[in-house]
């Protein structure tokens, strides 16, 4: 039911998605553009053109809160063909980590829903503290930790491993559903800051180019859409009253402030 709330609300409304090409698989993630895509605020669709593929059968795993609407928004098939394919009956019964078919898919693009609010003011960029990783890996470790809705942030971007591509960014259910983040109790953040992972322990590594590109167009695209000011796009240890080294040391802040300035 929960699912079929989610298309619905989709399907009517809104079709706020932002589209990048990333490439499949071990193909190169699209270039990020110069300055943030167009942002028309209720009802826009916006791409960039990318490394792509010819359209070819492929093979995808579902992740936290995807669903076959959303796949067929990922690679540009009908959720009616991805549904034949797969003799799936009721998509509410796929489950993470389930391998589905996507016939006649074309390059990996990636959809990042904005539903109206105006209670998201900041935004706050972590790392996983894994070398390898995505959203499933981290909604499991969360739910270990006893997080009950699963995964504690609103964004993954992906370094590569697991199922993903480098630079994938998927959006969590707790970001579907508009729900607080389990990502920093401190200051009350986890209820108006939007919480991005990127897979990695920055402690000594940098994120790769990709999931850096993918960071700004993520925060471009946020920002613009909810009016967070760039002094409002904080690291975790940025947060009064935490004592973390949270994105690690190694993670070039002030590379990301001089992209993000740019291009405002
Ligand atoms: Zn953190």
């Amino acid at each position: 039911m929960l699912k079929n709330k989610k298309i619905n609300f989709v399907r009517d409304g809104i079709r706020c998605f932002i589209s990048c090409v990333l490439g499949f698989f071990l193909v190169s993630c699209g270039t990020v553009p110069s300055k943030p895509a167009a942002i028309q605020t209720g009802n826009f669709y916006a791409s960039f053109p990318g490394a792509s593929l010819p359209r070819q059968d492929i093979r995808h795993v579902m992740g936290p809160g995807e669903t076959v609407f959303r796949v067929s928004k990922m690679y540009d098939v009908p959720m009616d063909a991805i549904l034949k394919a797969n003799r799936i009956a009721d998509p509410k019964e796929l489950r993470i980590g389930q391998s589905i078919l996507v016939p006649d898919a074309a390059s990996l693009r990636c959809v990042i829903p904005l539903y109206p609010s105006h209670r998201w003011r900041y935004i706050v960029i972590h790392h996983s503290v894994t070398d390898t990783g995505d959203a499933s890996l981290l909604d499991s470790i969360h739910r270990q930790r006893g997080f009950d809705r699963g995964l504690g942030y609103h964004f993954v971007i992906d370094n590569g491993t697991k199922t993903r591509v480098d630079g994938q960014i998927e959006a969590s259910p707790r970001w579907i559903k508009q729900l607080d983040g389990a990502h920093c109790n401190a200051a009350g953040m986890n209820s108006f800051g939007i919480g991005i992972c990127l897979v990695g322990d920055f402690t000594h590594e940098r994120p790769s180019r990709k999931q850096m590109d993918s960071l700004v167009l993520l925060i471009n695209t946020l920002s613009n859409y909810y009016n967070i000011p760039l002094s409002h796009v904080i690291r975790h240890k940025d947060v009064p009253g935490k004592r973390t080294a949270c994105p690690g040391n190694s993670f070039p802040w002030q590379e990301l402030k001089n992209r993000l300035r740019d291009k405002r």
